[in-house]
């Protein structure tokens, strides 16, 4: 698999195609987050997700990819003080526990990308907090994914977003272009200065993903060589969403369609449908498709 590619404009035919891949990885996470009660072990997460991109044919885009040595799952579970990349092992989910669930989907040549964190059980306010503001910062973000606008306005609305709710986000590790490579250029850090940066074309699909951290920005990766961690040992969240940029306004590739929420809480929906809190129209599919 190539490492990084430059920044590509895809057609609507290969728009759609992303869609696919984006669904089928929507799918993995929400089997994943299904599983996510106490005594369940990160392992059998990563399991549930990989059965469901086996049933759909995709492949996992994490599996072996290069880093310090081939990443070894499908997915990364990341439970609390973990920002991402955690490895799923042995460790049992307790209650109270916040756990960041990020996966990746290749189906006909296409990558889907995406990522939520969730609460295990009862959990406390301050993790709940960091959740939602995480949510919200992805939303802000995405309210920028428009023709016109530049990479530095999207970085400058989730840094606002966290850092208004008293947060940090991370300066190691930046959302990025995805398509047929998972890691195209542009990167799109989790902050930066509005009106700077690439700007935005129909076409240009973007995975966006704040690592939020609940103290400090500072991250250290663990023995294992892929695990990142607080350096203050506080909690951390993670979302993150396949997002293309339309003349209609930001699409949600990695969305779920609205008819497999009915009955789900009120922050399943938010995420999964791609709801937007920020005051511009709805970017479900079905809106973004009718306008491309
Ligand atoms: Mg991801
Ligand atoms: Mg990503």
């Amino acid at each position: 698999m190539t490492w990084h590619r430059g920044v590509e404009i895809k057609s609507e035919r290969e728009l759609s195609g992303m869609r696919r891949a984006g669904r089928v990885n929507a799918l993995a996470l929400a089997a994943a987050v299904d599983l996510a009660r106490p005594g369940v072990t990160t392992a059998e997460i990563d399991a549930a997700a990989a059965a469901v991109l086996r049933q759909h044919g995709a492949e996992p885009a994490f599996l072996n990819y290069p880093g310090p040595y081939p990443y070894p799952a499908v997915t990364t579970v990341s439970v609390n003080d973990e920002l991402v990349h955690g490895i799923p092992g042995p460790r049992r989910l307790a209650e109270g526990d916040i756990v960041s669930i990020d996966c990746g989907a290749v189906v006909d040549g296409f990558v889907g990308d995406s990522a939520l964190t969730v609460g295990v059980g009862r959990i406390s306010a301050e993790a709940q907090s960091l959740i939602d503001v995480t949510l919200g910062s992805l939303q802000a973000g995405i309210a920028e994914m428009r023709p016109g606008r530049r990479t530095g306005d999207v970085s400058a609305a989730i840094q606002a977003y966290v850092e208004g709710h008293g947060f940090s986000v991370t300066r190691e590790y930046t959302g990025h272009g995805v398509g047929r490579h998972m890691h195209e250029d542009p990167q799109v850090p989790n902050y930066g200065v509005a009106g700077k940066g690439v700007v935005l074309r129909p076409g240009l699909t973007i995975a966006l993903e704040p690592m939020v951290l609940a103290g400090g920005p500072e991250t250290h990766v663990l023995d294992d060589a892929w695990t990142v961690v607080s350096r203050d040992g506080r909690l951390t969240a993670h979302f993150e969403h396949t997002v293309a940029v339309t003349a209609g306004g930001p699409m949600i590739l990695t969305a779920l369609e609205e008819s497999m929420l009915e009955g789900r809480p009120a922050w399943y929906t938010e995420y999964f449908a791609g709801l937007l809190r920020t005051p511009v129209e709805r970017a479900s599919w079905a809106e973004g498709a009718r306008k491309a």
